[in-house]
Order: C-alpha cells, then sequence, then structure tokens
C-alpha cells in the first residue's frame, strides 16, 4: 500500500517539523495532541483530544496509514491500543526500554553497550547503599519521566542525601556513577523496515541547566564508528524503524551510553539544513516504507537552540548562513521556541557566525 497519511501522536515542534519534511514527499501529517495551539497544528490536520482519547485514537487509526510519536511519554495504553489496529513506528517495545532508566540501562548492558554503573533506588537505605559503591559524587534520577535534567540530582556529599530525596520525590530512581566526560555527543540513525540502517555524523551537545544550548556537527570523529556499533546493536535487538537518538558521554576509557530517544532528537535540527537528508525527512521515509536518503552532511554546520524567547529575525537573517526556525510558542522562560541552524565553508567561518548568532541570542 502506498502511504500517503501519517498519524502522529504528540504536536510539538518535532511534529511540525516531521509534517513540514512530510510534505514535498506527498505525506500529510494528521496529530493527535490536546493543546489547541499546537507549534503542528498550522502544518497538520489537528485531533485535539488528550493522548489517550480511545475516540480520538480511532480517528488517528481511520485517517493515517501508519503510526509514529514525537514524544517517549505515550501512554501504555495508547501505544497498545494504536498497535493493535494501525502499524505503529518505532515499535512500542522502545517506547517501554526508553520510558525507564533502569530497563533502558540494563538492555544497554545485555547488549554490551558500556553504561555508567548503577544501582535502584527506592529508599533512603538503598541510597546509602548505592552510595557506598558509587562513592561522591554520584547522579540520583527518577526512574520515569525525567528530561532537560528535571528528576535529577547531583549528591555531592552526606548533606546532599536528604535534599536528593525530595528532588526526586517518592518515585523510584537509579543512582549512576558520575561521569566526568570530556564531552557529550550523540549519535543518530535511522534504520528502515527492511533493516538497512544509516548513520548521521555524531553532534556534540553542549547543556546548560540540563536543556540542550548547543550541537555541532563533527567530520570523521574518531568516536563515530564506536557510537554506530552501539546503536546499530539497539536498533537491531528491537527490529526497529525510525529515527533512533542515542546520548553519549565520551571518556578516556571509551564511550558510555546516557540515554536512548526513541524519536527525532533536537542534537539533530542541523541535519535540515546541513544534511543531505535531514533525520526528519528520513523518519518519515522509514515510517512510510520509502528508501532512506543519505545522511552526509553538506559542510561544517551547528545549531543554537533559542531558550525563553527568539532572537530578531531581520538580525539573525542578515548573517550569512544563517536558518531562522521559529516554533510559534510563546515566550516562557526556560522554554525551547525555536532554533538557528548556520551553515558555513570552514571551521573558522562557523565559529565567526555562530559568535555573531550568540550575541543576538535573549538568553546568552
Ligand atoms: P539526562 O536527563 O540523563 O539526559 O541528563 C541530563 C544531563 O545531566 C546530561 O546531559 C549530562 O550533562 C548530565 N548527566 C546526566 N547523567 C550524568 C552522569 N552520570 N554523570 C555526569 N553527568 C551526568
Amino acid at each position: 500500500m502506498s502511504i500517503r497519511t501519517v498519524g502522529i501522536l504528540g504536536g510539538g515542534q518535532l511534529a511540525r517539523m516531521l509534517a513540514l519534511s512530510g510534505y514535498p514527499l506527498g505525506l500529510e501529517a494528521v496529530i493527535l495532541e490536546p493543546a489547541p495551539d499546537a507549534c503542528a497544528a498550522p502544518v497538520a490536520r489537528h485531533i485535539k483530544a488528550r493522548y489517550d482519547d480511545i475516540q480520538a485514537m480511532e480517528t488517528l487509526c481511520d485517517t493515517s496509514d501508519v503510526i509514529t510519536w514525537e514524544f517517549e511519554n505515550v501512554p501504555d495504553k495508547s501505544a497498545h491500543f494504536l498497535a493493535s489496529r494501525k502499524k505503529v513506528y518505532p515499535p512500542p517495545a522502545a517506547l517501554a526500554v526508553s520510558q525507564d532508566r533502569f530497563s533502558e540501562k540494563t538492555l544497554f548492558t545485555r547488549l554490551g553497550i558500556a553504561v555508567p554503573a548503577f544501582h535502584t533506588v527506592d529508599s533512603r537505605e538503598d541510597l546509602v547503599n548505592g552510595l557506598e559503591k558509587t562513592g561522591f559524587p554520584a547522579v540520583l534520577k527518577t526512574r520515569r519521566m525525567g528530561y532537560d535534567g528535571k528528576g535529577q540530582a547531583v549528591i555531592r556529599n552526606e548533606e546532599d542525601i536528604d535534599r536528593s530525596l525530595q528532588l526526586t520525590g517518592t518515585h523510584s530512581c537509579i543512582l549512576e556513577d558520575f561521569v566526568p566526560f570530556t564531552r557529550e555527543i550523540s549519535i543518530i540513525a535511522a534504520r528502515s523496515n527492511s533493516g538497512e540502517t544509516v548513520f548521521y555524523p555524531l553532534s556534540e551537545n553542549t547543556h546548560r541547566d540540563g536543556i540542550l544550548r548547543y550541537a555541532r556537527c563533527t567530520f570523521n570523529d574518531p568516536r563515530q564508528k564506536e557510537a554506530e556499533s552501539m546503536i546499530r546493536r539497539i536498533l537491531n535487538e528491537l527490529s526497529y524503524t525510525g529515527v533512533l537518538a542515542l546520548e553519549l558521554f565520551d571518556t578516556p576509557g571509551g564511550l558510555l551510553a546516557n540515554e536512548m530517544a526513541p524519536r527525532v532528537h533536537n542534537s539533530g535540527h542541523w541535519t535540515i539544513e546541513g544534511s543531505v537528508t535531514s533525520q526528519f525527512e528520513n523518519h518519515m521515509r522509514a515510517v512510510a516504507g520509502l528508501p532512506l536518503g543519505s545522511t552526509a552532511a553538506r559542510g561544517p554546520v551547528a545549531m543554537l537552540n533559542c531558550i525563553g524567547a527568539m532572537p530578531d529575525r531581520e538580525q539573525v537573517l542578515a548573517i550569512e548562513g544563517a536558518h531562522y526556525h521559529d516554533y510559534g510558542k510563546k515566550p516562557r522562560v526556560g522554554r525551547k521556541v525555536g532554533h538557528i541552524t548556520v551553515c558555513a565553508a570552514h571551521d573558522a567561518e562557523l565559529a565567526e557566525r555562530l559568535e555573531a548568532i550568540r550575541r543576538l541570542l535573549p538568553d546568552s
């Protein structure tokens, strides 16, 4: 069957960029999203309802040839309901893994993918026992629903113990070794139904206050093959279809996996202008059963997130090589409202252009 309509659970900026990348391929998007002012609403048909509304999910199934999602915290009930009626990509098993940091790290370990040492924590006693193994500092994270650094705390000494338990609340947690990484990187890959797999060049990422600020495409990174081997094992294990991202810590002893995202990823937004085929287009191609496109980078490229508010459009666009992405969201402290991609002919030019853009960003 020739796929024409892709249903997307969620209607944020990722759904918007997926929908936009689908149109030239003859693919229309339908989003299921409760927010009336969803970012993707101007570019997709909008079913306004909760993610677990049965009637709305039925409508989504009736109007879509295939279904995907833009966030990993899809309710279990919804994933099962949708999968029982329609082809759903990536496979719901990927959701179950990525929704729980313990399942995720257990899977990685089983596949021979190195991770920071981790221990489950369900009580103060577990935490104290865990800290005896990790020592200080260590990182306590809620097993579920943590994102952008929320639901986690660094424990540097005895006094931090109770404060960290307050932060994580009553949730089940994992305690991890604090990794003194040299840099944070991510690998993004796309896999088709038939097992064809393509990898983007590694992205080197900078976070502040737990939020991604800056992502840069690397060239011939010495860790590229190691990262590809890690993500390939996950893709094959899950018989995955679509785009998968894996966040990694680079250390002198090798890469350690932090977490995976079974979806398009913020650290790959530079692929829209910076790659032959963007992560969004490759995800749409994969779920629609179309051949995957080249992931090659066109040249030096990087992305800056706009947090809180957008910079002035005219000033940004006056900078050669700059591409403005406004998600149409209301400004709010700490909110991702857009991003700017910068392309250049060589590294020095890229650095110069980035500096000019940083000066225009309201939060930098
Ligand atoms: P996460 O929510 O797991 O992606 O963590 C958010 C950020 O916290 C990461 O991007 C790292 O900068 C930092 N972080 C998370 N886990 C660790 C760790 N075990 N050691 C050091 N830093 C960490």
